[in-house]
């Protein structure tokens, strides 16, 4: 069924868990999440953006997002992920997705926070929900190299943005980065530690393939509510890809269905998201 990523947000700020929020852009990746949902009754984010539409056309596939979604037992949410300008989410809300991110990071404050004020003040109408990124998470790169450029969340401006721009949640910069970790992640807890003291709404930890397993736990316990995954899911695809490729492709198909789905089910199980839908 289709559900409001404020809900589940929330809930999961309170009970110490994270929703996964998974990038996907076909129907393997589709469809092995939601059954990866179906299967542990698990409230789950699908999630399109610019980086696909290389791809897949959004505006066919968000009709077999949306079908998914509706259809589905468990709570889904159809996002759009790092909005770079207004045109581009009212396409997305146009198309189906009912909660969007714009991502302004690379801006100055000023211009970051005017930016979101004006997305807020547009979809808040519209009942969409808008999340916002302070710092700058950054893109595929040599690790070291991302962290010595890096645009960490200033705790202090991350209270003031919140309360000026009304965003429903914020996307933290702590060291995670997109893409492969090219070495071992450093996420800085203290940061978000304090940011998550105080800012009002749920936080979000981007870029969180790579990131070992006891970190992910920590940055739960310290205010984390929805994680974004994506490589992860690619690389088990190509994992299946490769174990398959002397099958006919009808059946490798579904092999990579099936590694999409394992890898969404460890995430969930991860984070804590396992159940929560019947709660
Ligand atoms: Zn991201």
């Amino acid at each position: 069924m289709l559900s409001d990523i404020r809900y589940w947000e929330q809930k999961a700020s309170e009970g110490k868990y994270a929703i996964p929020h998974f990038n996907v852009w076909n129907a393997e990746m589709l469809m092995g999440v939601i059954d990866a949902a179906e299967e542990l009754r698990a409230p789950i984010i699908i999630s399109f953006g610019t980086g696909f539409t290389g791809n897949t056309v959004f505006e066919d596939y968000c009709y077999m997002m949306d079908s998914m979604a509706k259809r589905a037992s468990i709570p889904v949410i159809e996002h759009w992920d790092h909005g770079r300008n207004m045109t581009i989410l009212q396409n997305a809300v146009n198309h189906c997705m009912n909660s969007v991110m714009r991502d302004a990071s690379a801006l100055p404050f000023e211009q970051n926070v005017a930016e979101i004020k004006r997305c807020v003040d547009y979809f808040h109408p519209l009942n969409i929900p808008v999340e916002a990124e302070l710092g700058h998470v950054g893109n595929e790169t040599v690790y070291e190299e991302a962290l010595s450029a890096y645009h960490y969340t200033e705790p202090e401006k991350a209270k003031e943005f919140v309360e000026r721009t009304g965003c429903d949640s914020l996307a933290v910069a702590i060291g995670n980065v997109h893409g492969v970790y090219s070495s071992e992640p450093k996420l800085r807890f203290d940061i978000l530690e304090q940011v998550h003291k105080d800012v009002s709404v749920p936080l979000v930890l981007h870029g969180a393939s790579g990131i070992g397993d006891e970190d992910i736990k920590t940055a739960i316990s310290l205010g984390i509510a929805k994680i974004n995954i994506h490589t992860e899911l690619c690389q088990a695809a190509m994992e299946a890809v490769n174990a398959n490729k002397d099958k006919p492709f009808l059946a490798m198909q579904r092999e990579v269905r099936k590694a999409v789905k394992e890898r969404a089910m460890y995430k969930i199980n991860l984070f804590g998201d396992a159940g929560r839908a019947d709660e």
